[in-house]
């Protein structure tokens, strides 16, 4: 597959356009941001590391009968995917509270969710990505109900994939945010899983293993992916 001339960079991924009009090369780059873009960092292996947990993540969705983007890696920091039309909202389900929820509503951070909460948000950083709902996502046309009931649908599929897998593997899986969009008509999983875009967390300590550790400035941040990786099993290059 040909690479050919850029077509979007965005905050932590480049996408290339290649001589197929049906997919897309996905770059993962080191860039690590919070905050709608306020903090912005370079952590070095972060690319390679999302890659691979990527692919690996959509592997197992893909195994489990969701659609996903992702065809194959390319390289350690490239992956070939679907060239989706993206739907510009943001589907979040929480298992247990942390982030915004807990600001938002005065919630306790770490108390069980039942059942699991689903939320919209817009994806515009300038709007510091407001919360939306069904209604306004039909009105201003961001999706069709046909388009969101089967985004929540699977986003809750996920959960349940997902929930087991990190469970599996001694950890928590309190929340996390998913993009979709559109392939020849059907409604595919795109963007990325990985601990820049969920929250895990060590299932006995409680110790935080993902993004939160940039945001709070705890430190460890790529370590922490590396070893949630090696928990799961993906072989990541030395
Ligand atoms: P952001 O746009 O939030 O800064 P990224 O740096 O992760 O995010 O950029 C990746 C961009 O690529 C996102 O806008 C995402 O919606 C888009 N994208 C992800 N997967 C696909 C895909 N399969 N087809 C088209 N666009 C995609
Ligand atoms: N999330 C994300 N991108 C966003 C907003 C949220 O990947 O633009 C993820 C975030 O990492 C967490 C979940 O979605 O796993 C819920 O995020 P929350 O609403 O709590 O927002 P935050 O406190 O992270 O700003």
């Amino acid at each position: 597959m040909q690479k050919r001339e850029q077509l979007y960079a965005g905050k932590a991924k480049s996408v290339y356009l290649t001589d197929d009009p049906d997919y897309l090369i996905l770059e993962f780059r080191d860039d690590t941001s919070a905050f709608d873009g306020e903090k912005v960092e370079k952590l070095a292996r972060k690319g390679m590391v999302n890659n691979h947990f990527n692919a690996f993540i959509m592997g197992k969705l893909a195994a489990a009968g969701i659609p996903v983007h992702v065809e194959r890696l390319l390289s350690d920091t490239q992956s070939v995917v679907k060239k989706l039309d993206m739907l510009p909202v943001e589907c979040v389900v929480r298992n247990i509270a942390a982030g915004s929820l807990c600001r938002r509503l005065g919630v306790k951070e770490g108390i069980d969710l039942t059942p699991p909460t689903f939320e919209l948000f817009l994806k515009n950083d300038a709007l510091h990505d407001p919360m939306v709902n069904e209604s306004l996502a039909e009105t201003f046309g961001w999706a069709t109900a046909a388009q969101l009931t089967r985004m929540k649908e699977l986003t809750y599929q996920v959960n349940a994939v997902l929930k087991k897998l990190f469970a599996d593997a001694g950890m928590l899986l309190v929340d996390y945010k998913l993009e979709f969009g559109v392939f020849k008509g059907e409604i595919v999983l795109g963007d990325e899983f990985s601990p820049d875009g969920c929250r895990l967390w060590d299932a006995e300590t409680r110790e935080k293993l993902d993004k939160d550790r940039f945001r709070q400035g705890l430190g460890g941040v790529v370590e922490a992916y590396e070893a949630v990786a090696d928990r799961l099993g993906i072989k990541l290059p030395k």
